[in-house]
């Protein structure tokens, strides 16, 4: 495909505002792409809520099937702080700005590219790409989520995650456990706090516990470094002088692999349990969107074939990187064996933040990548 094709599809991509839902427009648009090789791409809608549908594409026939992710949402803009119409894809440069240009529109756009230019070619595959456009990755992999539940990985040799890795492979990173405590007390006035319940008091025992768990969860992973805790909010009590009836903590964890989450629940729930009966407080916990981490995955086969594309046919270093925060990799962890690869164009320097940018080189190489990769993959594949 001409490089200005290529272009078009991200422009396109970033043109249809995706924040947090109407994801359908990104799979209509995708859906017409495939159009011309209707007889040898098969198309599967999985609908999450309205205007909201994950897209699975799977080219080729037969043979290993190699997975390719990519969201189909992007995080909100703030208009006035950018210096072009973030909806707008907006070629400056070297470069194209817009909301999700790096993440990660550009990621899914270039695994199309690969997708469409390998049809085109009319060559006989020797295997199977998936594509899985996901919706609603960045409040919570909604989409990764549900295509796992329905079985529709369960079939693949390997997946690769076109986020933003500035074509790195980043091969693990942590997990998250986000919690929220609820204390609930007595109020009374409080010059007669003998009749009350204070509501803060067994939180901040709480807190405490958790404070010395973490203290001593010292192990640390060769790539991640070590689990992180952060008490990120409280809130309680309602006047100066009244007990406080209800109070709230959250916290944020980042895992390691070493930990695991049952593990870490089980300290959690017997923290609150210990504190209801010794101080008869009256506390509860919930769990929000947790995200298991991505182990190790640099001995893979998926890794090492990736790992030779870039430094033999692109002559990019092909580093090895760990990540920072949680990707659709957290749900397709929970297919056993599967091995799994981050790797996307995108700098990633301007994620979520304003006039997010990729440069066209970047992209461009994107899509040789992802093309080149499955032809190795499926290569290493069938030699077995
Ligand atoms: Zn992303």
């Amino acid at each position: 495909m001409e490089p200005k094709q290529a272009l078009k599809i991200l422009t396109d991509l970033i043109s249809i505002e995706t924040v947090d839902q109407n994801e359908s427009q990104v799979a209509d648009y995708l859906t017409h792409l495939f159009v011309p090789f209707a007889d040898r791409a098969q198309l599967k809608r999985i609908s999450f809520a309205p205007g909201r549908d994950n897209l699975l594409i799977t080219v080729g026939t037969q043979g290993p099937i190699l997975g390719f992710s990519g969201h189909e949402d992007v995080v909100a803009a703030d208009k006035d702080q950018w210096q072009t119409d973030p909806f707008v894809g907006t070629m400056r440069d070297d470069r194209i700005y817009g909301r999700g240009a790096s993440d990660m529109k550009s990621g899914l756009a270039a695994m199309v590219v690969a997708m469409l230019d390998l049809l085109a070619s009319n060559q006989p595959l020797p295997g199977r790409i998936r594509l899985l456009a996901t919706i609603g990755e960045e409040t919570g992999e909604y989409g990764a989520n549900q295509v796992v539940q329905q079985g529709l990985v369960d079939d693949l040799a390997g997946i690769v995650i076109g986020e933003p890795s500035n074509l790195q492979l980043e091969v693990t990173h942590k997990g998250v456990i986000d919690y929220c405590v609820t204390s609930v007390g007595l109020a009374s006035h409080a010059s007669k706090p003998e009749a009350g319940q204070n509501a803060i008091w067994p939180l901040i025992l709480f807190a405490q516990k958790v404070h010395d768990y973490f203290e001593q969860a010292t192990i640390s992973d060769p790539k991640l470094g070590q689990m992180t805790h952060v008490l990120s909010q409280i809130n309680g009590g309602e006047q100066i002088n009244s007990v406080p009836a209800k109070a709230q903590l959250t916290g944020n964890i980042r895992t390691i692999p070493a930990y695991s989450h049952k593990q870490i629940y089980q300290f959690l729930d017997n923290a609150i349990e210990q504190i209801n009966q010794a101080d008869d407080a009256q506390l509860t916990i919930e769990y929000r969107y947790p995200e298991p981490p991505l182990p190790d995955q640099s001995h893979n086969k998926l890794v090492l074939v990736a790992q030779g594309v870039l430094q033999n046919k692109l002559h990019l270093p092909g580093e090895i990187i760990a990540g920072t925060g949680a990707t659709e990799a957290c749900e397709y962890v929970k297919v056993p064996n599967m091995p799994i690869l981050v790797c996307g164009p995108g700098e990633g320097i301007s994620d979520h933040q304003d006039n997010e940018w990729v440069s066209i080189k970047n992209y461009l190489l994107g899509c040789q990548f992802y093309e080149e990769l499955a032809w190795q993959f499926w290569k290493d594949q069938l030699a077995k």
